[in-house]
């Protein structure tokens, strides 16, 4: 730290807020208990400060969930839909638009959602400064491999114009040296404290190194560790030793899927703490989980190092990270991220939100009237500020659904619900359940991530850092970026160092230690963002863009202009581990036992096929939908 981190107020308005809700809950909904500007209807997508799991949006479901607690009694609204979805993110969505196509463009459609934007995690932060908008992720990134959608999810894309020509276009528009909309040969750095509060800042392609690829050895000699550990750690890069060849051939088969990769880097490699910090941040940031929490195998096929060490593999496949460098990926980007996504379903099922919108072409740009969400006399209506408390069938075969919106108690009747909101929630909303379902939903823990973004002045110093994405090991903000630099959905991104920029700083607070199990530190990690304040994760912002771009003249009193900090405590959908979980029969994993149909009642969301991906959220859509009208 070369200056002092002082408190400052920002252009856009200082969102300051306490960790954990602290409102009792009868407050939570007594009648006029929240003060009106509680509900925000104005445009979300450009609030700063806490964001994400902001404010309002989560502790109605706290006290259902923690204490048993929710309201004595609802005012009934005289509306009834064919079907009422629960949760506004891609997952539900998706059912939305699946049980319109099916059922037609009169089916009488409501979406809840807990918070005041929609599309769950693909949400987008919009900055406005000097008459430019700057946009980046407010959460889910990018399209993963696309081409091996399901049928029913590729459709879904199709109709929304995410055709394979406009995958392709998509790819043409994002420069070359963007790593995360799919260029994977751009540089990647890795920058780690240094002396006078300096970061030391290594270039190259740190991917590439770290699989024994480049001037590997040059690149590991600049980084500021012992020269015995710098040794060890271009041995392991290049495969230079078999750090397996102490077991037989099957017991090597075993040992990469019953240890974990830590153990494996600190007993076979001899590496510190200090080097296996830069593997975990990758494992971390990308899955969730560190590389105590996943096993030798899993953590390789997640792309950190190891391969080339281990002399019987690679004679015969090298590691799926070098296939990745290599363009075996397909991954494509808008410029907020899938939340370009989520906008053109939205418009598709309430065309009046963006009613000039075009499509593909300028959905990233297009203006949105977050007042025509939930208009009368629309089939489709999209209720934000809504935690949904109650789901249960009646004697008169329907559902009644239960949510506290701005401190009042409502219910709706439907038809049909479907459930895209949280497995662990659901035993809760739908306490009729059997006890074998309950376990199901409650098993998986959702992994916790905090993505922020800072609004510059200018990316004059950022430039200079010469690198578009670097790896900060031993920070709060493992993985550092610019903003999205693609012109996907019709954006003109900074057109030069002189014009305001974002850094996209993501993190992920889920503890890396041994001997947990991957479920207990995804909670901790939970706690843990709840319990930390705007105004901490400023500090750590404002000292870790400090210390990296200082020495390039940056300076965070005067450069930078806005922070949005989006807290995502329920992140990723749980998939299982070697380490932590058994090998299920077909249909009895916990997801699968806990997904049945409840009779009006079905369950979406990603959570329900055990996988964090926008296609699964789909698929799971696809499930519910087809439970429900069959
Ligand atoms: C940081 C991050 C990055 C990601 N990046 C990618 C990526 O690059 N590519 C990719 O394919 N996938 C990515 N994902 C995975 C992402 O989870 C899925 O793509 C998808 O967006 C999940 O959608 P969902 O509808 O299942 O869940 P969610 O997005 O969580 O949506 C569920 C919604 O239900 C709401 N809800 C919960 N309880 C209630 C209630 N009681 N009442 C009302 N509403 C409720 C929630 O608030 C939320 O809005 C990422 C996820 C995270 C967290």
């Amino acid at each position: 730290m070369s200056q002092k981190i002082t408190r400052r107020d920002f252009l856009n308005g200082a969102a300051l807020t306490t960790g954990v809700g602290v409102m009792a809950p009868s407050n939570l909904w007594a009648l006029e208990s929240l003060e009106s500007g509680a509900i925000n209807t104005a445009y979300p997508p450009t609030l700063t400060g806490m964001r994400g799991s902001h404010k309002g949006s989560f502790e109605v479901a706290h006290a259902l969930a923690w204490e048993g607690k929710k309201p004595a009694r609802y005012d009934g609204l005289d509306e009834h839909y064919d079907l009422v979805v629960v949760g506004a993110g891609m997952s539900g969505l998706a059912a939305a638009y699946y049980y319109r196509q099916k059922m037609g463009l009169d089916a009488r459609i409501l979406i809840l959602d807990n918070h005041d934007d929609f599309g769950g995690h693909a949400k987008r932060n919009e900055f406005h400064h000097q008459g430019r908008m700057v946009l980046s992720l407010g959460g889910a990134q990018n399209l993963d491999n696309p081409g091996n959608y399901s049928d029913h999810a590729g459709a879904l894309m199709i109709e929304l114009g995410i055709d394979a020509d406009a995958i392709a276009a998509m790819d043409t528009n994002t420069p070359d040296d963007f790593l995360l909309g799919g260029k994977l040969n751009a540089n990647v750095g890795i920058s780690t404290p240094g002396a006078d509060g300096k970061h030391v800042n290594v270039e190259g392609h740190w991917y590439k190194f770290m699989h024994g690829r480049g001037d590997y050895a040059m690149a590991v000699r600049q980084l500021p560790i012992s020269a015995d550990e710098q040794d060890r750690l271009i041995a392991f890069f290049g495969g230079a030793e078999d750090f397996l060849n102490d077991l037989s051939l099957g017991e090597q088969f075993d040992y990469i899927r019953s240890v974990s990769y830590n153990r494996f880097l600190m007993d076979k490699v001899g590496l510190s703490q200090q080097s296996i910090a830069m593997f975990d941040g990758h494992l971390l940031v990308l899955n969730g989980v560190s590389g105590w929490q996943h096993t030798v195998l899993e953590a390789i096929s997640a792309g950190a190092p190891g391969l080339r060490a281990m002399g019987w593999v690679t004679n015969f496949v090298d590691s799926l990270a070098a296939m990745m460098i290599g363009g075996v990926a397909e991954i494509r980007m808008f410029p907020d991220g899938n939340a370009s996504v989520a906008r053109l379903i939205v418009q598709k099922l309430i065309p009046g939100v963006a009613p000039n919108m075009q499509g593909i072409t300028d959905v990233a740009v297009a203006q949105f009237n977050y007042g025509a969400l939930d208009r009368e006399n629309q089939s489709v209506r999209l209720r934000l500020n809504s935690t949904v408390v109650g789901v249960r069938e009646t004697a008169d075969d329907g559902v009644v659904v239960e949510y506290v919106r701005g401190g009042n108690s409502l219910s709706v009747t439907a038809s049909h619900c479907v459930l895209a909101c949280y497995n662990n929630l659901i035993p809760h909303l739908c306490p009729e359940m059997s006890e074998r379902q309950k376990a199901g939903l409650s098993y998986g823990v959702r992994s916790p991530f905090v993505y922020a973004n800072v609004l510059l002045n200018n990316g004059l110093a950022f430039s200079k850092l010469n690198l578009t994405f670097t790896h900060c090991p031993h920070d709060a903000f493992q993985w550092v970026s610019s903003a999205p630099t693609m012109s996907n959905g019709g954006y003109e991104p900074p057109r030069g160092p002189e014009d305001p920029m974002a850094v996209f700083m993501m993190g992920s607070p889920t503890p890396a230690v041994e001997g947990s199990s991957a479920r207990e530190l995804c909670r901790a990690g939970r706690y843990k963002i709840y319990s930390t304040t705007f105004a901490q994760y400023e500090a750590q912002i404002r000292q870790q863009l400090q210390s990296l771009l200082g020495q390039y003249g940056f300076d965070h009193e005067t450069d930078i202009q806005a922070i949005t900090v989006n807290r995502i405590p329920h992140g990723y959908a749980y998939s299982y581990l070697g380490l932590d979980d058994p090998e299920w029969e077909e249909g009895k994993a916990p997801h699968e036992i806990g997904r049945a149909q409840f009779g009006r009642i079905s369950i979406a969301n990603s959570d329900s096929e055990a996988m964090p991906l926008m296609d699964a959220a789909f698929d799971a859509a696809w499930r519910a939908v087809a439970e429900q009208t069959a």
